[in-house]
């Protein structure tokens, strides 16, 4: 039986990140996937990721992301290519929403530059952009998108580089405590770890099963819509609306599909994330077809594409990093609740430091699960 430091279930957004940044600290580690990676079944795909400062979600995801950003940096030095693309981002909400008021939060509580402008004014500064008068734009220079499928092949190929070793398109790993360590089996293969991480995304419910923390799968569908005009080319800016109908989102033209479009909020539950149903919904195309004619004009409604994804949702939208609250050879990156990638690097990190020191010295303290009232269960699956 092959032994291992460390084993990380999942390979993905987060998974890949926390391999190479185990391996890069000379920890013996194995990454395993049920699927080949880069893949279109969980939560990284579909080409392009926002990347932001002003965190509207809570000023505390600051820090984060400026080491986030530093790290994005170092992974395309290493990669040689290009994985985030600063083409700012423009925000649009009520004064009085949810949008606005946190990302001026963010931007006060930690200096970022962040432009205004009135409901007007966004017609005269973003040709192509349109909003309602009662409404106020926000605009940040320093945001952009992230590459993720490349990014995730950047990683793995960093990690591999590193010393790891990575075994995908396989069955479902399943694991069990071993004394102190943890068996990991895939198929009829087993392995020995002094450690387990948990990376699996959509999967975390069926790998930790008595966690007493709700995770709550959601399916998200992504647009592609045609698009003729030079207004969204691929140097025009990420956009993010809060509407009464959605929290509508997108990307400039960056092939022949056009923009990509969709909406934070809602989604349908997902019960086997294995079973993902893929089938376009057309009451929520619709939905995004008239966000573009009322907001951004000059888009065809002519959908060039269209794909499913998951959020992970913790009972509080933010993120779990912590380990197992009863068995502590087993460290959790989960949770993620549609916001996460942008963070991959830190996360990354983040659980190197826990696995090989036992602590991170970053700022994750508000991932720990103790916030969640009473968590139990031993997470010993088979
Ligand atoms: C439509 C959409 C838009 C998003 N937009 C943004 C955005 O703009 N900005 C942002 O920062 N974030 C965004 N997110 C969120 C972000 O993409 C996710 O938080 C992040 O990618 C999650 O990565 P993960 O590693 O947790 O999951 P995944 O990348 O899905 O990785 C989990 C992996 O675990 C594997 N796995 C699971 N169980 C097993 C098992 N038993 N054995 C072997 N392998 C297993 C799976 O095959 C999978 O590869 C978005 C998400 C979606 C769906």
């Amino acid at each position: 039986m092959q032994t291992y430091d460390a084993i990380v279930i999942g390979c993905g957004g987060m998974g890949s990140s926390i391999i190479c940044a185990l391996a890069q600290r000379g920890v013996r580690v194995l990454g395993i996937d049920q699927y080949a990676v880069p893949h279109r079944r969980g939560s990284s795909h579909g080409q392009t990721r926002i990347i932001r400062q002003a965190y509207f979600e809570h000023p505390d995801y600051v820090p984060l992301l400026l080491e986030a950003y530093r790290q994005w940096a170092e992974l395309e030095a290493c990669a040689g290519h290009k994985l985030l693309h600063q083409t700012g981002l423009l925000q649009v909400g009520p004064l009085d929403g949810f949008l606005v008021p946190g990302v001026r939060a963010s931007a006060d509580a930690h200096q970022l530059p962040i432009e205004t402008f009135t409901g007007r004014e966004i017609a005269e500064n973003f040709p192509g952009f349109r909003a309602a008068e009662d409404c106020v734009g926000l605009f940040e220079r320093q945001a952009g998108y992230l590459l993720v499928e490349k990014a995730i092949s950047a990683y793995l190929d960093q990690a591999i580089k590193a010393g790891a070793q990575i075994l995908t398109d396989r069955q479902p790993a399943r694991w069990s405590v071993d004394g102190q360590g943890v068996r990991v089996a895939v198929g009829e293969e087993v392995f020995a770890a002094g450690q387990l991480v948990v990376a699996a995304g959509s999967w975390t419910n069926q790998l930790v099963v008595d966690l007493g923390v709700e995770l709550q799968v959601v399916k998200k569908h992504m647009y592609w819509f045609a698009n003729e005009s030079s207004r969204y080319h691929h140097q025009s800016p990420v956009f993010f609306y809060e509407t009464p109908q959605g929290y509508f989102y997108g990307f400039p033209q960056l092939d022949a599909r056009g923009i990509k479009v969709a909406d934070h909020r809602g989604g349908e539950r997902v019960a086997d994330p294995g079973r993902m149903d893929a089938t376009i919904d057309r009451d929520d195309q619709r939905r995004i077809e008239d966000f573009l004619c009322d907001h951004l004009p000059d888009i065809s409604p002519q959908v060039t594409d269209h794909q499913v994804c998951m959020y992970t949702r913790s009972p509080d939208d933010h993120f779990i990093i912590d380990r197992h609250p009863h068995l502590p050879q087993v460290v959790l990156a989960t949770g993620f609740s549609g916001h996460g990638y942008k963070f991959a690097p830190v996360v990354g990190r983040a659980v190197a430091d826990i696995v090989a020191e036992g602590k991170s010295p970053l700022p994750i303290d508000f991932f720990a699960l103790k916030r969640f009232a009473g968590p139990t269960g031993s997470g010993d699956v088979e």
